[in-house]
């Protein structure tokens, strides 16, 4: 049979687009990583028009108002997967949950806080910096959106975020990551402030800009010194900093937030790949390290897809 002619299943058709994407980008990416630590620093300062939210864990009921409005506003179907056509409490983001609160509670005392997950809006982003097209932006106000038609599905993004957040869409055949953008084209450009905000009746998350915010989580602070976790806001700091800051009464780590140090990932990526470029000729090695992590994501993808079956019972779609 004519190599040109031989049907092609789905799945080989995704691996040969896969390497395919690997190949164009070991084109396009020297452009990309000579990005300089200058434009990365290492305590990077919030864009003028920075806007955020303060998530306070306190304060949240878990009454989980601003999960069906995040859906609605960004068009996504309730997530029923699991539940057989009931909409029930999704076990984590996925791509038709971007925002999602979770219950944390001691199993030896009756220590418990809900926290609310989302995309944190970093003010230098891992993923934006990991991703190899330009896919992922920094936009206006600080939101970091994602474009469609410029991503190859490599998944990058998803291993250089440290808060585990984009998503990508198992069921779709052309898959999309899935991600908070901030409701930047639903309701930010539109001068509305984002469905979770606008819904949670408790004001446990509240939209301003960053720096507002960021005095509003130390006055409640020092209001109440005894309230909150080491008297500080997670996210004034972490990763280089983030435009979701939040306040909680137990532990960060334990309410699922990692503990991270001052400097932005941007600039330790942006760091690696400069000296690989000025000392191991750059674009053959790429594509080499680029190939490498490809088939690595390939592999992982299809243990997730298998893992993703069995749990659910929902047939192979890829
Ligand atoms: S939380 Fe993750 S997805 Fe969101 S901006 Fe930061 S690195 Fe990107
Ligand atoms: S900002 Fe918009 S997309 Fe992000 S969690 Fe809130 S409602 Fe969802
Ligand atoms: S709407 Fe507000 S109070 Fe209700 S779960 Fe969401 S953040 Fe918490």
């Amino acid at each position: 049979m004519n190599i040109l002619t031989m049907p092609l299943t789905r799945r080989q058709a995704f691996r040969a687009m896969f390497g395919l994407g690997g190949t164009v980008a070991s084109a396009i990416l020297p452009m990309k990583a000579i990005a300089s630590t200058e434009e990365h620093p290492a305590h990077p300062v919030a864009p003028p028009d920075a806007v955020g939210m303060l998530y306070d864990s306190t304060i949240c009921t878990g009454c989980k108002a601003c999960m069906p409005a995040c859906n609605e506003a960004n068009g996504l179907p309730a997530d029923t997967l699991l539940s057989g056509g009931i909409w029930d409490m999704p076990t984590g983001l996925n791509a038709q949950t971007k925002n999602i609160i979770e219950l944390y509670q001691d199993p030896e005392s009756d220590e418990f806080a809900f926290v609310k997950k989302q995309c944190m809006h970093c003010l230098d982003p891992a993923c934006v910096t990991g991703c190899p097209f330009g896919s992922l932006k920094k936009v206006d106000f600080g939101a970091v959106t994602w474009n469609s038609s410029l991503c190859i599905g490599c998944r990058y993004c998803e291993v250089a975020c440290p808060f585990e957040v984009p998503q990508f869409e198992w069921k779709a055949l052309n898959p999309k990551i899935v991600k908070c953008e901030f409701c930047y084209d639903q309701r930010l450009k539109e001068n509305l402030e984002p469905a979770c905000t606008a819904a949670c009746p408790t004001g446990a998350v509240i939209f301003g800009k960053r720096d507002a915010l960021l005095d509003q989580a130390k006055g409640r602070i020092a209001a109440a010194p005894d309230k909150y976790y080491e008297n500080r806001v997670y996210g004034e700091h972490e990763a280089g900093g983030t435009q979701v800051l939040y306040l909680s009464s137990v532990s960060f780590q334990k309410i699922g937030l990692p503990k991270l140090g001052n400097t932005s990932l941007g600039h330790y990526a942006t760091k690696v790949t400069s000296v690989i470029y000025k000392w191991l000729g750059g674009p053959m090695l790429m594509a080499g390290v680029l190939g490498f992590a490809i088939r690595r994501n390939w592999n992982r993808h299809e243990l997730e897809r298998l893992k993703h079956e069995k749990e659910t019972g929902f047939p192979d779609q890829l």
